[in-house]
């Protein structure tokens, strides 16, 4: 099984949608990161000379463990294989500037992705907490998503064909902020997974 594609939920949560400046929108909004910018456990996240605010956003990660084609959202669910927690780095100020997402998301080491863990019964009840140098920044449940996991999977489904090994990343909550060299950054899907990495500057 291999990672083909990473798709990623923007504003699904509305606290943060709200903080951004952003309505929770009508359908799911969905992007990809290349699977270039992931990185695991313990490996740097390095900063870009381009960007002058490079955020975490701290995300529940499913891996799908069937192909997924126009799927419903119940063949959805029984899709899910796995959870893993994912760090999807954002170039806000380049996601501001430019009309669409590839380069402020797609940087190489701008998706930390944790070891994924079975998939617990009750999704809903799943939760991401982030902590930048130990201190909490953001946490929220999938029982708070604008669109719930097996209706973005089904939703996703009548757009692009998820392939096993594919991993969607399903929003972040509210408290996102700027990452500095040096700092720590680490996401917990709690009990489940975490992916902790360190941040160090840009090449010169
Ligand atoms: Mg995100």
């Amino acid at each position: 099984m291999r990672l083909s594609k990473i798709v990623c939920v923007g504003r699904n949560y509305v606290d943060h949608a709200k903080e951004l400046g952003n309505e929770v929108p009508k359908e799911p909004l969905i992007f990809l990161k290349p699977p270039s910018s992931v990185v695991a456990d313990g490996q740097p996240i390095q900063l870009t000379m381009m960007s002058k605010q490079v955020e975490f956003e701290g995300e529940i990660g499913v891996i799908v463990g069937e192909r997924l084609r126009h799927a419903d959202e119940k063949q959805a669910r029984a899709a899910v294989m796995a959870i893993a927690a994912v760090n999807d780095v954002t170039a806000r100020d380049l996601q501001k500037s430019d009309s669409q997402w590839t380069r402020a998301k797609g940087f190489d080491t701008f998706c930390p992705v944790g070891v994924p863990q079975e998939a617990p019964s009750d999704l809903s009840a799943l939760e991401v907490v982030t902590r930048v140098n130990g201190k909490e920044r953001q946490r929220g449940k999938a029982s708070q998503m604008a669109f719930s996991i097996p209706f973005l999977l089904s939703y996703i489904s009548k757009i692009m064909t998820l392939e096993p090994g594919d991993l969607v990343a399903t929003g972040t909550p509210a408290g996102v902020g700027t990452l500095q060299p040096g700092d720590e950054v680490e996401v917990e899907v709690l009990g489940v997974s975490r992916v902790r990495n360190p941040v160090v500057g840009a090449r010169s």
